[in-house]
Order: C-alpha cells, then structure tokens, then sequence
C-alpha cells in the first residue's frame, strides 16, 4: 500500500477519504461529490488545510482545543507517559498516578464537595456513567422506582445510546430507537427563538417550572434526576436568562431530584471560571466533563461526583460498570498538564480580562449588521441569531438552517471556522485567542455576513416565515 501523507494532491486524499472513512454527522455521499476539507496541521488558533490554507478556528475543533494547537508541552508529556507506562487500567483494585493526581486536580478546581472522579473516553461516555450511577444511587438508597431522568428540548449530551436519548435532539431519536426508557423532555430556556412578547425574566421562571410541572406529572418518589448544560452549546449557545438556574435549583431540591450539570463545554474555563455552574451559580451533585479537560490533545472525560453519592454506590459492593479506557494514563498526564498550563499561564484571567471584554465589544457590534438579531457571548462561547426582522425575532421563510448553511460555508471560504446551528452562528475559540486574532475573526465574520446578506438578497431569502 502507498504511504498516505500530509503530502498527497487533496483529491487523492479525499477520493481515499469517500471511499474508507465514514464521517460523523454527516451526509457521507454528498460529501462525496464535494471532497473533504483536509486539516494538516495546527499552531494556536489557526489550523492549514491540504490546498495551504491558513484558517482561523473560532470553534476550538468541537469546543475542546482550549489551549490552542500545536503545544509541544503536551506532546512531550504524552511521549514520556507512552514510554514510562502506556497502559494499564483502573479495575480490579489497581491504579496509577496519572488517574490519582489528575483526580486529586479536578477535586481541587471542581466547586463544593464534588470530589469524585468516575473516568470515561468521552463525554458521551461520561453521561452513559451517569445515567447508571444515579439510578444506582437511588437503589441503594431503597427506592428503587425512582429512575426517570428529566433532560431538555435541545439539549446535546452526546450520541450514544445514553447520551443521545438524554439528549433533546430528534434528528438522533429518529435514528436508532432513541430515547431509551424513562428520559423525558421538557422545553428549553431559549428566549430569543421561543420567548415571544414574555418578559425575559418571566419566561425564564416559566421553563425552569416546567421541570416542577414535570416532576408533579412522573411523581418525585420516581424521578431520579434532572441534567441540563449550564450554557446550551451545540443547541446553539443558548445563554439563559437569569432567572432560570436558581430556580430549577430550588425544584431539585424541593422534590429531591439530583441535579446534574453537563460541563463539556462549559468546563474548565470556557465560561471565564472553572465551570460554568461558577459562572451561573448552580450546585450540581454531578458534572459532566470531557473537551476542554485535555484542550483535545487526548480522548477523556468523566463524571465529578459529589461526596454523598459516592460514598453511597461506592458502599455498596461493585458498581458494575467502566470502560478499558477509564483513567487511561496518557490521557490522564495530558489532562493534568493541560490544567496546570492553565493555572501557570493564568488563563482564567485572560479569559475574563483580556479575551472576552474585547471579544464582547467586537461581537455585540455585529448586531449592527442587517441579518444579525442579537449577538451573545458568556466568557468565550457566543452565538448571533439571524433573521430577517430584527423587530419581531422572526424566523426565515426558508427551511431552519438554510442561512446558517450558506453563512458557515461563506466563512469556510473566507478561511474562518464558524459553525451553525439552524440560523444560529456559533463560536467557541481558543480561550488563549488574543485581541488581534480576535480582529482576524471579526474581520473574516462581518465579511462573510456581508456576502450571506447579498447571496440572500439576490435570491429572494430575506423573508420572515
Ligand atoms: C460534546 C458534548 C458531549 C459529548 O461529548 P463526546 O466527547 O462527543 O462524546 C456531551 N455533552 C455536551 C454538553 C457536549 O457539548
């Protein structure tokens, strides 16, 4: 077989590409006919592609490369863990450094007594464990009944089975016999798209007492827990209104639901804190984590377990349940080193001092722009809302996503990576991105919204539904 490089012509490596790899989220044969983009290499917030590209990624890959590409830091730290000890697991009464000190880490950073660390791959992993540690928890308890988990419309928690079916998403249900039992769904807090004339504040009360509306309808004796990300992300950076979180809190407690936060994204400095339940004051009794944990340059993710719950299934003989990769060293000494980078090179303060007040000011400019209904941005995930009437929050005539398609691949043209989500665009850069990159961005963002409005404009787009 010839050796496939970085230095093979593109079609080669995208006719390779259609005929062996199958993508995920993705319409396989249509991108086919159209060929893969070919990323080769990264260096902080740009990423080159095959055809020699510099491109500006505002999505830190999938929310994850929080400290940027390229960091020979973390790779020599993978290297000496390979060569020191490259595996070996954490069952059978076993363990090694790099899951104890890297647990011992997040006990530190993670707020209140959430001072467990149950190690998955990822963070769909990570909230397949916690599916089974609630209900676990509730059995040893002796109420066995109580099993529902309560998630949102348009929430992400992942794709497997587990995590696509706490996940709000029915384009994964559809696929797959999705939701599994005894998850169900209530509306999400989105304002902008779903608030209509309401106050943002009274609206915001309303979604949180739906949870209570919810639980009231199962019976609390049988509702295990509720799961929510504190900031929607990949719904569409869904920043909710003030009012929410304090009281789906108070209904938790209330009716004795455990309370899950799924920091993936919103973990470990994106949000300008640690974790996003800093940034919108929520006590979790659980935290999703994985992304931002290794910055991406290793697969892992976890459960943070509150002292209580742990103590509970940890006393109660086995918890029948872990991955091969649970805790994996490498993984672990990446994740480890990547937060300590993060404390050394204080970028909680960069975040909070420097990156965001300017990225704020820049981004709330564009709902200047013709096509932009508003412009929101907690710590370093933002999203703009498109419509056509910025007066009434309209959505277009055109099928949901049909803009925000036409905006991604403009800004694909322009050498920008901005994803989106329906018409919503989003962003999620590298939280060591600095105020002239920023301008890069800004610059790359308005020109392709420029020419999205005009592409609309000419064919007759820019019509409310
Ligand atoms: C990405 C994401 C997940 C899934 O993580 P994977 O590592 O892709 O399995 C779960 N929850 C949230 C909030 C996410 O954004």
């Amino acid at each position: 077989m010839t050796q496939i490089t970085n230095h093979m012509p593109t079609k080669e490596l995208q006719a390779l590409d259609a005929a062996h790899h199958m993508h995920p989220f993705t319409a396989d044969a249509e991108l086919a006919k159209k060929g893969a983009r070919i990323i080769t290499r990264g260096k902080g917030v740009y990423l080159n592609d095959s055809e020699g590209n510099e491109i500006l990624d505002a999505m830190a890959g999938l929310w994850c490369v929080n400290l940027g590409y390229g960091r020979k830091d973390l790779a020599q730290v993978a290297a000496r863990q390979m060569e020191e000890l490259c595996y070996y697991n954490t069952f059978f009464q076993t363990s090694h450094v790099p899951a104890i000190a890297l647990a011992a880490k997040i006990a530190e950073l993670a707020p209140g007594d959430l001072n467990h660390v149950f190690y998955a791959g990822s963070g769909s992993e990570a909230n397949d464990t916690n599916i089974r540690l609630v209900r676990r928890y509730w059995d040893v308890k002796g109420k066995p009944e109580k099993k529902v988990i309560i998630a949102r419309k348009n929430g992400y928690h992942g794709s497997t089975m587990g995590g696509g079916s706490l996940g709000g998403m029915t384009g994964i249900w559809e696929q797959g016999g999705l939701p599994i039992p005894d998850i169900t769904h209530i509306d999400q807090p989105y304002w902008y798209g779903e608030g209509g004339d309401m106050d943002r504040d009274e609206f915001g009360l309303m979604r949180a007492r739906a949870l209570e509306t919810e639980i009231e309808r199962i019976g609390a004796d049988k509702v295990a827990a509720f799961i929510g990300e504190p900031v929607q992300g990949a719904g569409g950076v869904i920043i909710p209104p003030a009012t929410y979180w304090p009281e789906i809190q108070r209904i938790c407690e209330k009716h004795n639901v455990l309370l899950i936060a799924d920091e993936v994204i919103t973990g470990f400095g994106r949000t300008g804190n640690w974790f996003g339940s800093n940034t919108l004051g929520i006590k979790p009794h659980i935290m999703t984590i994985a992304k931002g944990l290794s910055s991406g340059y290793a697969p892992i993710g976890g459960s943070v377990v509150c002292d209580e719950i742990a103590a509970t299934v940890g006393g109660a003989g086995d918890f029948n349940h872990g991955y091969t990769y649970s805790g994996h060293p490498v993984a672990a000494a990446v994740a480890l080193r990547n937060l300590e980078i993060m404390e050394e090179e204080s970028i909680l303060d960069h975040v909070r001092n420097v990156a965001h007040p300017y990225l704020y000011e820049r981004w709330k400019a564009l709902e200047d722009h013709p096509l932009v209904g508003e412009a929101v941005l907690v710590g370093l995930m933002g999203s703009i809302a498109m419509t056509p009437d910025k007066k009434t929050r309209a959505a277009f005539a055109s099928e949901a996503g049909t803009v925000g398609y036409r905006c991604r691949e403009r800004c694909f043209a322009n050498n920008l990576v901005m994803r989106h989500v329906g018409d919503r665009m989003i962003i999620s850069p590298p939280l060591v991105i600095k105020p002239e990159e920023i301008d890069v961005f800004i610059k790359r963002a308005t020109k392709s919204l420029d020419e999205t409005y005009a592409s609309l404009k000419a064919d007759g787009l820019l019509t409310a539904a």
